[in-house]
């Protein structure tokens, strides 16, 4: 266990290599549900490691082949379960309660533990497993393909860990096994809580990732369309530029950025950018916080999956059909480098 490593000042709790036992797997076998973008790196690191895995899938799935082609003991999800002691979801969160009911809940053994690499399911209740499993959480924080690049260099990517539930006493144990079992205690496991974890994943996603680029950069492109610019010009000022930007931000952070920016682009992002993000926008994302902290987003969420999408698909259907998407198709066949 480490507070304020030698590797930085963190205020986290941070887990690496050596306060993580990968004997905690041995005689145990590791169902891994879904062979997707993490549940086929999870797996393939997993038996890497030396750890027993099983991949529990759906007969008609395409993934079967691919699986058993990679080596793997690949078995219906129910049977996958039955001897398992640890079962990783690595389904899509939508689906896993109903994977949880009709498959896991009747199959499971009393002390297994319940995995997760998000925590919607557990913290908003749409899955709630009994006393008597350990229920814990190790979500890499990279997609899938960088997990599998990262471990065969012999490194790892950053992960979150989390504890929800104790039954055996060893949850923490366990699930610090597994994270070096695919890699990430190399680079660093992070302590966080199903709540934390999920609110603030939310959180991200809805106001900047996401949500928020993507209106950041149709407001841009609107208004100067709008004002009787080029669609062409406006696509590289509002989307294509973006890119060297967050390159920037993502090697060395955002001071990184301005550093590498010319003169102009400082003062006027500096005096400019806090007029948009103002006291008036930043209410807003604190509502948008609330909706999350208080389930209401989470309510809304599962009712629009229960009533078939009729917004979702509304809504994505706008995104696709906006100008930009009719401007960048054309634009990025000038650009070679693209899609190599
Ligand atoms: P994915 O969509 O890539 O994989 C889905 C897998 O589940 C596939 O094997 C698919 O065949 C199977 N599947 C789909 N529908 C199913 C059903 N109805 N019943 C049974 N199996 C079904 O999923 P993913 O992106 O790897 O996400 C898995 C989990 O990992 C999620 O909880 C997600 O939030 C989390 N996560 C993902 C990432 C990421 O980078 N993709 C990062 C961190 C955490
Ligand atoms: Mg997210």
């Amino acid at each position: 266990m480490v507070c304020l490593s030698k590797k930085g000042d963190f205020m986290a709790k941070v887990y690496y290599d050596k306060d993580a036992d990968l004997s905690w797997l041995d005689d145990k076998t590791v169902a891994v549900l879904g062979y997707g973008s993490q549940g086929k790196v999870h797996a393939l690191n997993l038996k890497d490691s030396g750890v027993d895995v099983i991949v529990g899938l759906r007969r008609s799935s395409k993934n079967w082949n691919i699986a058993e082609k990679d080596g793997m003991d690949v078995k219906e999800i129910k049977d996958a379960v039955k001897n398992a002691d640890v079962i990783v979801f690595l389904i899509p969160d939508m689906v896993q309660p109903d994977v949880y009911n009709n498959d896991v809940k009747d199959n499971m053994k009393e002390g297994c533990m319940l995995m997760f690499a998000h925590g919607f399911n557990i913290h908003y209740n749409q899955i709630v497993p009994p006393e008597t499993v350990d229920v814990t959480m190790i979500a890499p924080k990279a997609p899938g393909p960088l997990v599998r690049r990262m471990y065969l260099e012999g490194k790892g990517v950053p992960a979150l860990v989390a504890v929800e539930q104790n039954y055996t006493g060893n949850a923490l144990n366990i699930a610090l096994a597994y994270a070096k079992g695919i890699g990430s205690t190399r680079a660093g496991v992070i302590e966080t809580t199903f709540k934390e974890e999920t609110e603030t994943d939310l959180f991200g996603e809805q106001v900047d990732l996401c949500g928020g680029v993507a209106e950041m950069i149709k407001s841009t492109f609107d208004i100067l369309v709008e004002a009787g610019y080029q669609p062409e010009v406006a696509y590289f000022e509002a989307l294509h530029e973006l890119k060297l930007i967050v390159d920037l931000i993502y090697e060395g952070g955002i001071y990184n950025m301005w550093k590498a920016v010319s003169e102009t682009a400082k003062y006027g992002g500096t005096t400019r950018g806090r007029r948009i993000y103002n006291e008036t926008v930043k209410e807003e994302m604190r509502k948008i916080l609330k909706e999350i902290q208080t389930g209401e987003f989470a309510r809304e969420w599962i009712l629009e999956n229960k009533a078939g999408r009729p917004v979702y698909t509304k809504l994505l259907r706008m995104e696709k059909e906006h100008p930009i998407e009719k401007v960048g198709k054309e634009l990025r066949k000038m650009m070679p480098w693209l899609g190599e």
